[in-house]
């Protein structure tokens, strides 16, 4: 007699996509990198009472909603910020001479901001421009236009207000790369 044995594979699953994780993508652009977005306003807290809250897609930037099926906290953000290491310079927009030049490091990095950490000073509010060399390219990345956000003794937070499109889609190829899917 022979007996017929169950044998319970541990962690061994090829994780398929399930039905939720496919409403957590992007419907415009279809990429996973999205994640939780803040809510804001009072159709997003009725809404969260149902756990449908609102997601951010990192790389396109739309925003839809979805059902999670369980509670989660309020994010702060609505990007998420990967962490890099490249040489940058930013320079101040209203400089007549355009010669100050910031010299610094890019640490992170999302699809509306970034930080820069340097030891020079730039006020806060202040309009500037932004070049950054990113390892995967030959050629640096230009933001026209950033604003100083914050502060820190480190250095500056930047918030992209201008981005050519050629310089967005090659932005959001460094993105694409090192973002998680489903932040949620
Ligand atoms: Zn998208």
């Amino acid at each position: 007699m022979s007996r017929i044995y169950t044998i319970v594979s541990q962690g061994h699953s090829q994780e398929e996509p399930s039905e939720s994780m496919r409403n957590y993508s992007c419907p415009k652009c279809g990429t996973a990198k999205t994640r939780l977005a803040p809510r804001r306003g009072v159709t997003d807290r009725l809404l969260s009472t149902l756990t449908i809250y609102p997601l951010r897609c990192q790389l396109c930037t739309h925003r839809f909603t979805t059902f999670l099926g369980k509670l989660k906290a309020n994010p702060r953000r609505n990007y998420d910020r990967v962490s890099v290491q490249y040489p940058a310079q930013v320079r101040p927009v209203h400089d007549p001479s355009q010669r100050v030049v910031v010299e610094g490091m890019l640490s992170n990095l999302s699809l509306r901001g970034c930080r820069v950490l340097t030891s020079q000073r730039i006020p806060m509010g202040c309009q500037v421009m932004l070049e950054f060399h990113p390892a995967e390219y030959d050629d640096p990345i230009m933001v026209d236009g950033a604003l100083v956000r914050s502060h820190s003794a480190e250095g500056i937070g930047l918030r992209f207000s201008s981005l050519l499109r050629s310089e967005e889609r090659r932005l959001r190829r460094i993105l694409d790369l090192r973002l998680p899917d489903h932040a949620i």
